[in-house]
């Protein structure tokens, strides 16, 4: 029987590389997208994926979208599940507005917490599967003026590891991906200057690819990961080790 993954965000960058990668590896692939209708449809077309809209940040929406991604997958549980889903924000931490605070704190932590939780129970009543949630570097290392993100992600880091505690005695490997700097529209917003200071930082001495970052989620869904859990891997070109 084929495996199956869903994966939140995967209408653009990272998470839509990933949805190529794993239906490239013969999973059965769902992934939920918020705004993006058109590149959704494109990369549902382009790859059979079964494309699903919600916001990860409302739990009702999770919680339907979810069942539907099972439904139209036919399975009972996923193999794998891939918590993508992000947003960033930038700017002084003293002009934060508690909109924007919500908001970065609604999808890229709550949005985790939800995907998780609807879908771990049945991970563990079969108990297999794997659960990758992406965080980042700044999730590890702090960065200016995007404290309010690096909170969030590094947040999510915490999430892996306790959850990998909890769930390990019962089959489910919960790992997380901290990606460096990556080729993705999140990145636009930064000037070419701010870019190639980025990449100078970075020993590899370029940006990365959502490829890059896929692989690496891949691999952790993988059975050649079976034997790691609670892990944080790094794709970020050595720019902090
Ligand atoms: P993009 O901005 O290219 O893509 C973000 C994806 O997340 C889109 O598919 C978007 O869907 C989706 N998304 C955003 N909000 C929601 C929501 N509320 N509900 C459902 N889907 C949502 O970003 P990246 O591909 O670069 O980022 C992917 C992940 O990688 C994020 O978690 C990000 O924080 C992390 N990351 C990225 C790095 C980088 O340098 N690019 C570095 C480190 C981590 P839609 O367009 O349909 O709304």
């Amino acid at each position: 029987m084929k495996k199956t993954v869903l994966i939140t965000g995967g209408s653009r960058g990272i998470g839509a590389e990933t949805v190529r990668l794993f239906i490239k590896g013969g999973y059965e692939t769902a992934f939920f997208y918020r705004n993006s209708e058109e590149e959704a449809r494109r990369l549902s077309e382009e790859t059979g994926a079964v494309s699903i809209k919600c916001d990860v940040s409302d739990p009702g929406q999770v919680k339907e979208s979810v069942k539907n991604a099972r439904i139209c997958l036919g399975t009972a549980a996923f193999d794998a599940v891939v918590c993508n889903a992000g947003i960033s924000v930038n700017g002084l931490f003293t002009e934060l507005t508690d909109v924007q605070w919500e908001e970065i704190l609604g999808v890229n932590l709550n949005g985790a917490v939800y995907v998780a939780r609807e879908t771990l129970p049945r991970m563990i009543s079969r108990k297999a599967g794997s659960l990758i949630f992406v965080s980042s570097v700044w999730g590890e290392t702090g960065a200016s003026c995007e404290a309010a993100y690096s909170a969030t992600k590094a947040a999510v880091i915490g999430l892996t590891k306790g959850l990998a505690k909890e769930v390990g005695p019962s089959g489910v490997r919960v790992n997380a991906v901290s990606p460096g700097v990556i080729d993705t529209e999140m990145n636009r917003e930064h000037s070419a200057e701010t870019m190639d200071v980025l990449k100078q930082d970075t020993p590899l001495n370029r940006i990365g690819r959502g490829e890059e970052v896929a692989r690496a989620i891949y691999f952790l869904a993988s059975d050649d990961a079976s034997f790691i859990t609670g892990q944080v891997l790094r794709v970020n070109g050595g720019f902090y080790i």
